[in-house]
């Protein structure tokens, strides 16, 4: 039974390569100063970045399994990434799907039944919990909800809050978390996360990543981690749609 798939996936494998040197040489012809890199990060299908004359296309690996929708890749970046054919389109929402798809299936954590909160609830309670419990060596930054984003609007990606230290430490929560569906383990984790980034900001190292390994390793100490990231895992969508 091994043998087919070893040899389906070498098979595939060669097509792929095939199809992208062929990209490779169609963009040097159409498209000479922007250069190809291929992702497979999950996040991004496609991308453009810098400018006209001097641009890097991002193309996600799955995309080249759709040869049809490639052909039309040229036409996009002449287009600064505005206008997407119809099969390119769709061939990205395939990718997308199939991504998701690979994801999901990799979570290891089943989830357990998980508490909410009662709609509308209160921020700063809950904020008051996680600091007390976990950060009280450190000052309570101001907590807010930020500006609703119009509800309809569709999102490629979400910040969940975010923390500033200046002029005064404060935490801005992103109002899409507060839809009754959200469990109260994921509003605790995003709180614990920025109060992470005000243990950060209380012991500066110059020059370290906003997410180094010491964040990452003080970000883990909350005791539902795991849960919490793997919900994130299976529910982003929902955040995205609004
Ligand atoms: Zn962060």
């Amino acid at each position: 039974m091994s043998q087919p798939a070893v040899a389906n996936l070498i098979g595939g494998q060669d097509a792929r390569h095939g199809r992208l040197e062929r990209l490779h040489a169609e963009l040097s012809a159409r498209c000479p100063t922007c250069r190809l890199r291929l992702n497979r990060n999950g996040k991004t299908m496609l991308s453009l970045r810098g400018r006209p004359g001097a641009s890097v296309v991002s193309v996600h690996v799955g995309l080249l399994d759709h040869p049809d929708a490639l052909t039309d890749l040229p036409e996009w970046i002449a287009s600064n990434g505005r206008r997407t054919s119809p099969r390119l389109r769709h061939a990205l929402q395939e990718v997308w799907r199939d991504q998701r798809q690979h994801h999901l299936a990799a979570i290891p954590v089943a989830l357990p039944d998980l508490d909410y909160l009662p709609t509308p609830f209160n921020l700063a309670a809950l904020f008051d919990h996680i600091h007390t419990t976990w950060f009280v060596h450190l000052s309570k930054p101001a907590i807010h909800w930020g500006r609703n984003s119009p509800r309809r609007r569709r999102l490629s990606s979400i910040r969940f809050a975010c923390y500033r230290s200046r002029p005064q430490p404060a935490i801005v929560v992103n109002p899409r978390l507060g839809q009754p569906w959200v469990p109260r383990i994921f509003l605790e984790h995003v709180l614990y996360h920025e109060l992470c980034h005000h243990a950060q900001a209380n012991a500066p190292i110059r020059g370290e990543p906003p997410h180094s390994r010491r964040f990452r390793q003080w970000e883990s100490q909350y005791p539902h981690h795991e849960i919490a990231r793997a919900w994130k895992k299976v529910n982003l969508e929902r955040f995205l749609v609004g």
